[in-house]
């Protein structure tokens, strides 16, 4: 099912039973705040999520109920992230899909930490 950006958490997402434990993952960093783990579909050489514990649909859901403590949190944890993976000289795209026109699969807010060589242009020219 597509996610509309306007609908109300599902505690039954893939990254809802991640965090439970109930569904494994290659963890690369954990914190109060954030998990982070390596996509298991990747799009580039590293491909690395990186999700907020709390139970936030989107970008606009996470700035509009999140403590400023969840917040800051959770991006230390993607700059912490990008660091680890040791992806700061050669570069790294951090890139987040909300909705129907992004095609966002996981209605649980995440960014996407990509790196480990040449990752083209910043999205495909519309066809
Ligand atoms: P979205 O399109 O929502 O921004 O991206 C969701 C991402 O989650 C996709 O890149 C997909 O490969 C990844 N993903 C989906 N299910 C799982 C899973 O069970 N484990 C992990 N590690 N990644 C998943």
């Amino acid at each position: 099912m597509p996610v509309t950006g306007l609908d109300p958490y599902d505690d039954q997402n893939i990254f809802a039973k991640i965090l439970r434990g109930e569904i494994p993952n290659k963890t690369v960093y954990e914190d109060d705040a954030a998990l982070a783990f390596h996509d298991i579909a990747p799009q580039a050489p590293v491909h690395v999520l990186v999700i907020p514990k709390g139970r936030y649909v989107s970008a606009v859901d996470f700035a509009g109920r999140a403590s400023d403590r969840e917040i800051a949190g959770f991006w230390r944890a993607v700059g912490r992230v990008a660091a680890k993976l040791g992806l700061e000289e050669g570069g790294y795209r951090i890139l987040s899909n909300h909705g129907i026109h992004a095609g966002q699969e996981v209605p649980h807010f995440h960014v996407h930490v990509f790196g480990g060589g040449p990752l083209g242009r910043m999205i495909q020219p519309r066809s």
